[in-house]
């Protein structure tokens, strides 16, 4: 018999897994330290001054894709949005335009000018406005002369309603506004509030790039947009349309582009403030038995066992633990009639199962009494590994 398991386990020297080494799957992380197994993200393409591959192009300068994506709000408007010299300009009397299709949690992508032809001061210059989800505004403004540096300020305004505000609640934290008819960008990252019922479990966020510069730092709302008041976040729906406004200026807007994300709230299986230990042991026995399911049991090798060893460490229990122990036992067994010629041909295999046992102890799969760990340790003093 143990001439059989020796012969087995010569053949798989050198073929060894790479092993358990980061800290181990717990009840919060269905994935360990660097694990292996955890799906990369997907692949995608992503060239400067160009959409991303998986993002939805909401304008691109065509008369057909603002009829495919955009609608007025206003029914009894006598003048609709145009689209000039590929942009898209808000018409006085138009109203809002929304988005077709709704959106939730989403980084934005949105390119607007002011109009060249300075009229009108503070809130009458330029205005208008990202609506996102329709119910929070990022302020678009012409605030390129608005400068407390100067006295008398150029073009006086309120802090919480120029361009990169979160209008009525937060001012940008600096003013990075271009010249009237210049392009200007806004890259917004945007976490719509999350509720449970009628229980606000946390007020989302929005974070702002004013043409590359950072002007909303993860800025948690207050409530939902108005002017004058300030008037609470309330539920609503989980997709909604987003809206540019109509505040009586030109504004021209172009290049704009949407990616969905995951709200931050819809990872139950890996940290984060909604981990749920039921999907994180759930997501861990599914990670088992799929490995499992590739592993020839009958193989009495050290690849075997470390993928044994691997199992366990996301489900500890039933078939999985015993054939780890029964394989631990063997490998134990085996090393343990090694000459020390044969141990040093197997250096790296003894070696990264012990790395793999130190892991499993740490984080309490395998008892510190194992009976594999001693052997493999004390082999590993004793040769000066
Ligand atoms: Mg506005």
């Amino acid at each position: 018999m143990k001439r059989a398991i020796m012969i087995c386990m010569t053949m798989a020297a050198g073929s060894l897994l790479a092993g358990v080494y980061g800290d181990v799957p717990d009840a919060k992380h269905a994935w360990a330290v660097h694990d292996r197994n955890r799906p990369n993200p997907v692949k995608i393409s992503a060239e400067p001054g160009l959409a991303p591959s998986d993002a939805t192009v909401l304008f691109d300068g065509t008369e057909e894709s603002f009829r495919k994506n955009w609608t007025h709000k206003k029914t009894d408007r006598k003048a609709d949005w145009k689209v000039v010299n590929g942009a898209m300009e808000s018409v006085k009397g138009a109203g809002y335009i929304e988005t077709r299709d709704s959106f939730g949690d989403c980084q934005l992508h949105v390119e607007w000018a002011s109009p060249v032809k300075v009229e009108g001061v503070g809130q009458g210059r330029g205005n208008s406005g990202v609506f996102l989800m329709g119910n929070y505004e990022i302020q678009v403004l012409d605030s390129f002369e608005t400068d407390p540096s100067k006295d008398p300020n150029p073009n006086p305004n309120y802090a919480d309603g120029q361009a990169s505000a979160v209008y009525a609640e937060n001012p940008p934290l600096v003013n990075a506004s271009r010249k009237p008819g210049a392009w200007q960008t806004y890259d917004i990252i945007f976490h719509q509030p999350v509720w449970n019922g009628d229980k606000l479990v946390h007020p989302g966020s929005v974070t702002v790039l004013h043409n590359g510069v950072l002007t909303q730092d993860h800025w948690e709302m207050e409530g939902l947009t108005t002017h004058c008041k300030r008037r609470p976040l309330a539920p609503h729906a989980t997709r909604l349309p987003l809206a540019f406004q109509d505040h009586g200026n030109p504004v021209r807007f172009r290049n704009i582009w949407i990616r969905e994300i995951p709200s931050r709230y819809a990872n139950t299986t890996h940290g984060g403030p909604a981990a749920d230990e039921k999907d994180v042991m759930a997501l861990r026995r599914k990670t088992a038995a799929a490995l499992y399911a590739k592993i020839d049991v009958s193989r009495k090798d050290a690849s075997t066992l470390e993928a044994l060893l691997e199992v366990v460490s996301y489900a500890n229990e039933g078939v999985y633990r015993e054939e780890a122990m029964r394989h631990a036992r063997a490998y134990r067994d085996f090393v343990g009639g090694l000459d020390d010629a044969a141990l040093q041909t197997r250096k790296n295999e003894i070696t990264g199962l012990r790395r793999t046992v130190r892991t499993l102890h740490k984080g309490g799969v395998l008892p510190d009494s194992c009976a594999l760990s001693a052997a493999l340790e004390e082999i590993c003093r004793r040769k000066g590994w």
